[in-house]
């Protein structure tokens, strides 16, 4: 018999100093998952391996991992640095081990919502790790909720903790087959049940997720970065619908759930979110970033002095834009990587002072010059108007502004934390509405078609929020549980 759950200590917010304004008041985004599976101090895979995928979620780390003793399990609020140091990763003892990073994109952000969601059920102790968003959660959970289930979160990812708990099948693996087929919309789940991970992602592969391995053991993350940390060999990605389970370090497929029409991964990863150095459905998210910045030198030209990027997100697509049209690329734009959960003094805010804090033009650069400034994407547009100021105030004789994406006009009910339609500046106002707001020379977007046929060798994408074309299902939208101006986000 397995011990009951023995969890650690949860720890309190790391951060001494205070948190009196959200720096970056922008919206923040989805998750980061970690499996290991047949490794020692697997622990420690999973903390390197979150370290990685920081960038998918600053606002919380947790691991679990399990051995004869049972489980053990601590969680955080803050960055992965914060919640984990090398006495409490030694502690979290076992071959097995679950790890997430969130930012929230549904559910509070308190210490329950913090994942991997551990409970413990008739078959064993579970631990979820889910990056993306379900449709039809609140659907979901009201049902449960009718037939008596007790939700300890309000994460819409314990809905499949109760759905396998509830399963009426005999062994684990039919548990988690048959919860997984009720779910709708976007998940790459990462799940332990005792020492045996289950991976799946959902029929359409919104969300990336990938497999590894590593001497005897094999590791599935949500990018590929995560592997290098580890020195781990990418084996394959985990495809649209499938399931595998890892016993010991050994993979075994389950089964795939029902095929989507076609799949439809995220082309915002490819856009904004995932590492330029990780690899997205067989893409290179460096490689696709170059290639939307070409396609918009070619769709938009200028003629400038210098070709700038607002770093970092948005580099590799400047690096594409200077290469195709001749202009040389510079650093004319400095990004501060260290700013924390700061105390600012109310006194010192001005409208530009967020963008302050985070960046700065390299006035030698940019003096003088007229600059072409390259953005990935433009969501409510205020980082982009304080930009154009600053680069205004070093100097800089025209400021002309790319996006090496469409107008983003649609919400995102898969996991990529927008803010609603109504806040969107794509959805409210036309490019040259929005060229005067920002006070730029001028603006080009990349279009939809050119985006789609500068990764034109993968896909299909989801390409929702700049399309309004949404792949899978919104039940909770149409069963009026959720507002059709997005979802709500922390
Ligand atoms: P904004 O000033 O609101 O238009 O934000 C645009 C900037 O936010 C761009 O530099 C993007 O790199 C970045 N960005 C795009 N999508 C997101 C997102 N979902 N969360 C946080 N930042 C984002």
């Amino acid at each position: 018999m397995r011990q009951p759950s023995k969890l650690l200590n949860q720890l309190t917010p790391t951060s001494s100093t205070e948190v009196s304004l959200r720096l970056d008041d922008r919206p923040r985004e989805g998750c980061g998952v970690v499996g290991v599976s047949g490794l020692d101090s697997a622990s420690e895979s999973a903390f390197l391996s979150l370290y990685a995928l920081q960038h998918r979620g600053q606002e919380a780390a947790g691991i679990f991992t399990f051995d004869e003793d049972g489980p053990h399990v601590l969680k955080g609020e803050g960055l992965v640095g914060d919640v984990f140091d090398k006495w409490s990763i030694r502690k979290l003892v076992g071959r097995t081990a679950v790890g997430h990073v969130r930012y929230s994109t549904a559910g509070g952000n308190d210490l329950d919502n913090v994942q991997p969601i551990i409970a413990r059920y008739s078959h064993g102790n579970i631990a979820l790790a889910h990056n993306g968003n379900l449709t039809n959660h609140f659907d979901l959970r009201k049902r449960l909720v009718d037939e008596g289930a007790i939700f300890r979160t309000t994460s819409d990812s314990e809905t499949l903790v109760h759905l396998i708990a509830k399963s009426r099948h005999d062994s684990i693996d039919a548990q988690v087959d048959d919860a997984l087929t009720h779910l709708e919309g976007a998940y790459s789940i990462v799940l332990a049940i005792d020492d045996v991970i289950y991976a799946a992602r959902d029929p359409r592969g919104f969300r990336p997720l990938v497999l590894g391995k590593k001497e005897k053991g094999h590791i599935v993350v949500s990018e590929t970065c995560a592997l290098d940390i580890l020195g781990a060999e990418f084996v394959r990605d985990i495809e649209p619908g499938e399931v595998i389970k890892i016993v010991d370090g050994s993979v075994q497929k389950l089964r795939s759930l029902p095929s989507a029409d076609q799949p439809a991964p995220c082309i915002f990863e490819l856009v904004y979110f995932a590492r330029p150095d990780s690899r997205i459905s067989g893409v290179s998210v460096d490689r696709a970033r170059r290639a939307f910045g070409r396609h918009l030198a070619r769709e938009h030209p200028v003629e400038a002095d210098a070709v700038i990027a607002v770093p970092d997100s948005a580099n590799s697509a400047a690096l594409g834009f200077a290469e195709c049209s001749g202009i040389p690329f510079e650093l004319g734009m400095l990004r501060n990587h260290y700013i924390g959960r700061t105390f600012i003094n109310p006194s010192q805010q001005d409208r530009d002072f967020g963008a302050r804090m985070k960046y700065n033009p390299v006035r030698e650069v940019v003096e003088g010059k007229s600059v072409v400034v390259v953005d990935d994407s433009l969501v409510r547009g205020t980082t982009s108007l304080s930009l154009v100021r600053m680069l205004r105030q070093s100097g800089a004789t025209k400021v002309h502004f790319r996006i090496g994406s469409p107008p983003v006009r649609w919400p995102c009910f898969y996991g990529i934390d927008m803010p609603t339609k109504r806040e969107l500046i794509g959805s409210t106002l036309s490019v040259p509405e929005i060229e005067k707001k920002l006070g730029v020379d001028s603006l080009g977007y990349l279009s939809l078609e050119g985006m789609l046929e500068a990764v034109a060798e993968t896909g299909p994408y989801c390409t929702a929020c700049f399309s309004g074309t949404y792949p899978a299902p919104l039940v909770d939208v149409d069963k009026g549980f959720v507002s059709e101006q997005g979802p709500a986000t922390c």
